[in-house]
């Protein structure tokens, strides 16, 4: 692993157990979380957490786990990583908000020139900035709305866009992020997504496919828009056939249809490309970041052709905290990050290291049905051996057994069939190799 120049993690790079997990102080402030806390806000593994960095997450009884999740592809330059505490300090001891579209300031035009200088394309880029994901997938709708002059909204099976009111009818799995909570927005439809361990296809053909039902039951005039997860998130991390996504640019060029990719999971780094789009060359429409943008810091940005987001009147877009000043400052720390630790290459060689231990693991156990993913976003999927019959208990048996063990794993997938790794890319291959040591115990335990 490259040194940082500057910092580092202070905390011992270690998996320590000192209590059983949960541990008793946990256990006493989960009772209290329990008192003031709604039920439906859940936790995967109730460890009370007390400090982080590096690739370990310290919890309250004085365990130290290692961190394969990073808080959802949010730290993915490690947490308090140095560029962004330093950054963070100093803006929040000079002015915490002012509200930019009452006085503007210098971070948010920062943060907007490096998104146009990321994102793919090399055409003029201009960016509004937002506080969540949900927000800036609803403005890029509300932006291709504004461009086009037309209403429909085209999603994919297994899409997650969010839990406001229009990213929840563009999500597609019910429990839990539906269930109950319509009547949700109109005019969003469906398409089938490439899916190659299930559906077979080609790109080509898989993207034939979903225009095929675009075009039948909605017809490309009437489409603003057409949102798509370059690697599917928590849909179960589905790399489509190659070709997919280009055919789709390709056809939505064609019918002035606007390309919105949500690289909301996959963008930053995570994939060993800046951005998922740019391993086929993609060049989207625009582009909604959040999650990995910020090094922990709530902020998320539309980013995409001049032309589209200047199309929206003055004042149509904002917010009273869309690009908090403490928040830029976050994100420019950790695009600095990203820059001086070239964790690009830094993600490709995660990703070859999970690669290789994925598929030694799916040598011994069968119930591996597809390995997936790309740089350090990778996916298993559990299904019965030979079969695509999804293994949800397998799955939810061996997540329990790395949690007892002391490694922060989560699953996804419309079946909650899939185990995604997404580790920091400042953790170190003794660390990852460990975590690895113990999901394949998990798998040998649960057999
Ligand atoms: C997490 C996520 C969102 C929603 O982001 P929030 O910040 O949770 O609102 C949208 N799209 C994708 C692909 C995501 O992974």
């Amino acid at each position: 692993m490259p040194q940082p120049a500057e910092g580092g993690p202070t905390l011992p790079q270690e998996r320590r157990l000192v209590t059983e997990i949960p541990g008793p102080e946990s256990s006493a402030r989960l009772a209290r979380k329990k008192s003031f806390v709604a039920d439906g806000v859940g936790n995967v593994l109730p460890v009370f957490i007390e400090a982080a960095g590096g690739g370990v997450l310290v919890d309250v009884d004085g365990n130290s786990l290692i961190d394969l999740g990073s808080g959802i592809a949010v730290v993915s330059v490690g947490n308090a990583a140095p560029r962004v505490v330093r950054r963070v300090q100093e803006q929040v001891a000079a002015f915490t908000h002012t509200c930019f579209m009452v006085t503007p300031y210098d971070g948010y035009v920062d943060v907007c020139e490096q998104l146009a200088e990321l994102t793919p394309g090399d055409h003029a880029k201009k960016s509004a900035l937002f506080n969540s994901g949900a927000e800036a997938v609803e403005n890029a709708v509300k932006i291709a709305r504004v461009a086009t002059g037309r209403d429909a909204v085209a999603v994919f099976d297994h899409a997650y866009h969010g839990r406001t009111n229009l990213t929840m009818a563009m999500t597609a799995k019910n429990m839990p992020y539906k269930n109950g909570f319509g009547p949700f927005a109109g005019e969003v439809y469906r398409a089938p997504m490439s899916y190659p361990f299930r559906d077979g296809l080609s790109g080509p053909d898989a993207a034939a496919l979903a225009i095929d039902v675009l075009e039948k039951q909605v017809g490309a005039d009437n489409l603003a828009c057409l949102a798509i997860e370059p690697i599917l998130g928590e849909g179960g991390f589905v790399v489509p056939a190659d070709g997919f996504l280009p055919a789709l640019r390709q056809w939505t060029a064609d019918k002035g249809i606007v390309f919105i990719a949500d690289e909301i999971q996959s963008g930053f780094c995570r994939t060993g490309d800046w951005f998922a789009c740019d391993h086929e060359g993609v060049v989207p429409d625009l582009v909604t970041t959040a999650k990995g943008i910020a090094g922990g810091m709530p902020l998320a940005g539309v980013t995409g052709r001049a032309d589209l987001m200047d199309a929206v009147h003055v004042g149509g877009l904002g917010g009273t905290y869309g690009g908090n000043p403490v928040a830029c400052a976050g994100a420019l720390g950790s695009i600095e990050e990203m820059r001086e630790h070239n964790l690009v290459s830094r993600a490709r060689a995660i990703g070859d290291l999970m690669r290789g231990r994925l598929e030694a693991l799916q040598a011994d156990h069968p119930v591996i049905g597809d390995i997936r993913g790309r740089g350090a976003m990778m996916a298993i999927e559990l299904c019965e051996p030979g079969t695509t019959r999804p293994d949800a208990a397998r799955a939810a048996a061996v997540n329990a057994a790395c949690h007892k063990a002391g490694v922060v794993t989560l699953t996804c997938g419309t079946w909650g069939n899939v185990f995604r790794f997404l580790p920091p890319l400042s953790i170190g291959d003794d660390l990852l190799n460990e975590g690895f040591d113990v999901v394949a115990e998990a798998f040998a335990q649960t057999a």
